[in-house]
């Protein structure tokens, strides 16, 4: 398998991405970030389209939705404009890669945005009051601590612990990670107001994707579940159309968080929830392809040290080399055998959902 798809930093995933879609014929477009990566290079999120402009049926993936993730999700966007089946689309139908929607986050290798927020959490209605997530308030400054000193660590870790013995293990992940909107320094958290991302993916699907019928949506993901395993992630209603259509596409392996058969868990303001009202026109399936790494404590762990370095140290100085490394090792383990799951199990689902909307 030729992993030369892939790549370690943002300027090259960003390199490979264009040149690929430039060879393959496709209309790219290009939406420029207001600030700059780590080298002082420009960040955009750029498209690629293939097929005809006004197709019925479109496949939509999306890599970089968390930043540093998008190192996994890129590679099998340049592979699939690389390989001869993104010239053989059948009739009425197209193809949107969306490379990098959070440029920010993947240049600097975090799982945010510029503005602190996870993407996928983001996209609740801020007119409305929003969720609330009293456990994650209860446990912030354990899982931000001040200091990130061994024994800073173990004591954060230690408050954690005590809260899982009083309220359960799935207590503490639904506080850690559903989402909360009242603690800008801290994880998980889903923003004030639409970030630069969600504003630019709101303007992409506008411009591509207001008359299409039928759309099937993978977004990238890494981080979840068993190493190498790519678990596509349906959160759409239970028993809804959408969910029958995600699995009549994809089988049996679509789960759904909401049922209890996922290795997430229900949560706030995630994509899905804004796409199915900006393509309430159409015909949608959306899934988050997650692709497995290691088990907690581990990115409990990285994600405390990138936070730290945000909040309290400095992000281009020395001590942000090795806290930005173990975050990338941690949502891109580097070793061959898992890239070559995430390819393998990447072109099955593509092609899956080329087979969905192509009818
Ligand atoms: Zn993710």
């Amino acid at each position: 398998m030729d992993l030369s798809c892939f790549s370690t930093t943002y300027p090259e995933a960003r390199d490979k991405f264009l040149h690929a879609a430039t060879a393959r014929g496709a209309t790219l477009g290009h939406w420029p970030h207001p600030l700059k990566g780590p080298g002082g290079e420009a960040l955009s999120c750029d498209t690629a389209w293939l097929g005809p402009e006004d197709a019925a049926g479109v496949l939509v993936v999306i890599s970089a939705t968390h930043g540093v993730e998008g190192l996994a999700g890129s590679g099998p966007q340049v592979d699939f404009l690389r390989e001869p089946t993104s010239a053989q689309l059948p009739p009425h139908t197209a193809v949107l890669l969306v490379h990098a929607i959070n440029p920010h986050g993947f240049a600097w290798l975090r799982r945010v945005t510029e503005e602190n927020v996870d993407l996928n959490r983001n996209w609740v209605d801020f007119t409305q009051p929003l969720p609330a997530n009293p456990g994650y308030a209860q446990l912030h400054e354990h899982y931000v601590p001040r200091h990130i000193d061994a024994q800073s660590v173990a004591a954060a870790e230690a408050a954690i612990e005590a809260y899982r013995q009083q309220h359960g293990l799935h207590a503490e992940r639904v506080a850690r990670s559903t989402g909360q909107y009242t603690h800008p320094t801290g994880i998980f958290y889903g923003g004030s107001g639409p970030t630069w991302a969600r504003r630019t993916s709101e303007a992409i699907l506008a411009r591509h994707l207001a008359k299409a019928k039928t759309i099937a949506i993978v977004d990238m993901h890494t981080g979840l579940g068993p190493f190498g395993y790519g678990e596509p992630i349906c959160n759409h209603a239970p028993g809804s159309d959408r969910v029958n259509r995600a699995k009549l596409w994809w089988g049996e392996s679509v789960t759904e968080p909401l049922l209890g058969t996922s290795s997430s868990q229900e949560k706030f303001g995630l994509t899905e929830f804004g796409y199915e009202r900006c393509l309430a026109h159409a015909d949608i399936a959306f899934v988050a392809l997650e692709f497995g790494t290691y088990q907690p404590p581990r990115g409990g762990r990285v994600l405390q040290a990138d936070h730290w370095l945000w909040n309290h140290g400095d992000p281009t100085g020395a001590e942000a080399v090795p806290i930005r490394n173990a975050l990338r090792d941690h949502f891109y383990p580097p070793f061959a055998d898992w890239q070559e799951m995430v390819l393998w199990r990447s072109r099955q689902v593509f092609a899956q959902g080329v087979r969905g909307v192509g009818g």
